[in-house]
This record gives C-alpha cells, structure tokens and sequence, in this order.
C-alpha cells in the first residue's frame, strides 16, 4: 500500500459503521472502517469479525472500478487495512436506493415476495436520517426542502442507472448477483460525487447458482456464516 502524503489529525464524526477523521488538508478526510454493525435502525447491535478490513478493500476495489468507468467519486485512496483517504464532501441528505430484485422493505411495503426479477430498475429515496429511520420520501418533498435540486437529482438518477449496469456487470462476472443497495453522493467543489461506500453492508448480493445470502441480511436475519459470506465477496471482487 502506497504511504499516503495526507496526515490523520482529529476526529470529526462516528457513524455506526465508519469514523470520519481529519487530515492536514481540509478537503480531503480518512475513512475508517469498523467492525461494527446494525440493523433496523440501529435496534440490533453486533460486531461482525474483520468486517473493517473487508469492507474497505472491497469499496477501495469498487470505487476505483467506477472511476475507471467514468463515475465520479469521492475514493482517493486505500492507506491501510481500515482506512482510506476521501474528498471531504458535503453529503446530500438523499440515500438512493436502487433495485434489481425485490428483498427488505419493498417486499414488506408492497406485500410481495422476495426474488421478483424486475423489468427495470427501481429507484427510491429515503430521507438520510437514522432517528426518523431514513423515511421513504419523493421528489417534490426533496425540491420542498431543498436536500437538493432538480439538476441535482436529475445529475443523481442518470448516474444511479450507469452505476447499476456496471456494477451488475462487475457483479455477475464474478459470479455474484446485485440484488439491491444504497448509494450516496455528495458535493464537492460545484461538483457532486459518488460518496460513502459500496460493500455487502449496504448491498444485497445473492451467489449465483445458489442463491446464498452473501450480505447484511446474515446479520438482520441470523443466518449464521457471515464472516465467511463478507470473505467470499471480497474474494470475489478481488478476482
Ligand atoms: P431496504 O430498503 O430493502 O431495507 O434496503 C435496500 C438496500 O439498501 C439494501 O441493500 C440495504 O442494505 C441498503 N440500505 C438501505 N438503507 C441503508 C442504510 O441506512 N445503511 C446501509 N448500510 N444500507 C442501507
């Protein structure tokens, strides 16, 4: 791993599954990585073994994917086991859900079962809130509020669908199907970039043939095995 030429300073802000730390310049930040997880807005507490370490060489391993496809991000780089270095973004309070297989809440929203192939994508939004539990909200309420503007979220769903077809894509070549997952994105300098990060915390990713869970929804639904599952994926990715 390269040695970075940024220097960790304070802390800025914990979330439930990353701690954001400062560097000595101001618009670029360290992300580390914890073992940490939750579930059902935050009413299930657990640690999930090297989850960290996954989860940040797996997202290291994505975002730069993306970049390479044309996708802007927040990525710059991986500077050890748990912590990469990311432009210090002001984040849209916007989580965009994307998906390609009905699971969680829209099969319980819509009383429909789980493994729905859909015709299309579905893109949602949810109010990025752990209090209010991320509520589900529409277009108008984001213009109403100003979370974010039209050419914003025109700019947010046009790459939300490029983002799909090449991470489907980078997915189903190693044998793994991208069922659904969350994205964020933030501004940075008049721009606004792919933010936070892309791992089996906040993806539904089912192995192909079998169908094997190999995501979050180990830890939601105690199926057991899911140090094993977050090791497989990153195994995956790296091929
Ligand atoms: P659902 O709406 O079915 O609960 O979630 C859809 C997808 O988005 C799942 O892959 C889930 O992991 C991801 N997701 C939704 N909200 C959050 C969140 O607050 N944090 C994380 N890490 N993932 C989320």
């Amino acid at each position: 791993m390269a040695t970075s030429k940024f220097e960790k300073k304070e802390q800025l802000y914990e979330g439930k599954a990353k701690v954001l730390f400062a560097t000595d310049d101001p618009d670029y930040v360290v992300q580390y990585f914890k073992d940490d997880a939750t579930a059902f807005d935050g009413e299930k507490k657990g640690t999930i073994n090297n989850k960290g370490v996954v989860n940040n060489t797996v997202s290291a391993v994505i975002f730069k994917y993306l970049e390479g496809e044309g996708i802007k991000t927040h990525f710059v780089e991986q500077i050890s086991e748990r912590e990469s270095i990311t432009k210090h973004l002001e984040i849209i309070p916007v989580e965009v859900i994307v998906r390609n297989i009905t699971a969680g809440s829209i099969c319980r929203r819509l009383g429909i079962k789980e493994g729905i192939v859909l015709k299309q994508p579905i893109l949602e939004y949810c109010y990025k809130d752990d209090d209010l539990g991320d509520p589900f909200i529409c277009e108008s309420i984001i213009y109403a509020f100003e979370y974010a503007t039209p050419e914003e979220m025109k700019y947010i769903g046009d790459t939300a669908l490029k983002i799909n077809d090449l991470l489907s894509k980078f997915f189903g070549e190693r044998g793994i199907t991208l069922v659904d997952y969350k994205l964020e994105f933030g501004r940075f300098k008049g721009e606004v970039l792919l933010a936070d990060e892309i791992t089996p915390d906040g993806c539904r990713l089912w192995e192909k043939g079998t169908n094997e869970k190999l995501d979050k929804d180990r830890f939601r639904q105690d199926l057991g095995g899911i140090e094993e599952a977050y090791e497989k994926v990153l195994n995956k990715v790296m091929e």
